[in-house]
């Protein structure tokens, strides 16, 4: 069998079976023969619309829903936007951001061969941590992003991500440095970068992730 072919197969295997192990755990046992899901980001980010579902909603000015390649090999997960992001948009563009860009060119990628998105799509007040609450509401966006995207690693950028992704309450220095799975997907979780800008002493340990994620993505291509 060709190898694209292959991977796609793969990668559709592995979308049908989170799909089925979520429903699993909603109770659902049984499906119709047709299944509305939606099957491209655009899709998912029509669902969400003006998204009212959360408090967040209130005090936001521009939904975050994500950006970057719909086929990335690497998904990166933030906690939620920022000030900078909550204006334009977009994820991780404020000086967090900027240090997350200069990650991804260090492991000799460009933003727009990733795809970058938040655990919550609008901006916590004075960026607090988004509540348990607020997460649960967003959370199905970003596990639909993830099935869709399938990609082969995903990197959980701090304490938040690392715990919705993983369903643990453990804290980010227990969970960083080693691979964790969401869904079938390995994920790494590492410090987010506006912890490094505050502590760049750890910057090393970031590192030590990366090159284990970018380990990771070669063993898989080879
Ligand atoms: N911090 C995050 O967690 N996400 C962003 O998009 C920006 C800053």
């Amino acid at each position: 069998m060709k190898p694209d072919i292959k991977a796609e197969l793969l990668a559709l295997i592995g979308h049908l079976r989170g799909y089925v192990l979520y429903h699993n755990q909603l109770g659902i046992e049984a499906f119709p023969r047709s299944i509305g899901l939606p099957q491209t980001l655009e899709q998912v980010r029509e669902e969400l619309g003006d998204c009212q579902r959360c408090r967040l909603s209130k005090t936001r000015t521009e939904i975050v829903f994500g950006e970057g390649n719909e086929r990335a090999p690497l998904v990166f997960v933030g906690e939620g936007p920022g000030y900078e992001e909550d204006l334009q948009g977009k994820p991780f563009v404020g000086k967090a951001g900027q240090l997350l860009t200069r990650i991804i060119a260090a492991m000799g990628m460009k933003r727009s061969e990733v795809y970058i998105t938040n655990v919550v799509k609008c901006r916590p007040p004075r960026n607090r941590v988004p509540s348990r609450d607020e997460i649960a509401f967003c959370y199905p966006y970003l596990a639909r992003q993830l099935r869709i995207i399938r990609p082969r690693i995903i990197c959980a950028l701090g304490t938040a991500a690392a715990q919705t992704l993983l369903n643990t309450d453990a804290g980010i220095t227990a969970l960083r440095g080693t691979l964790h799975d969401w869904e079938g997907i390995p994920v790494m979780p590492t410090f987010h970068p506006a912890f490094l800008l505050r502590n760049p002493e750890r910057k090393r340990e970031t590192w030590e992730d990366m090159k284990a994620i970018q380990k990771h993505l070669a063993e898989e291509t080879r």
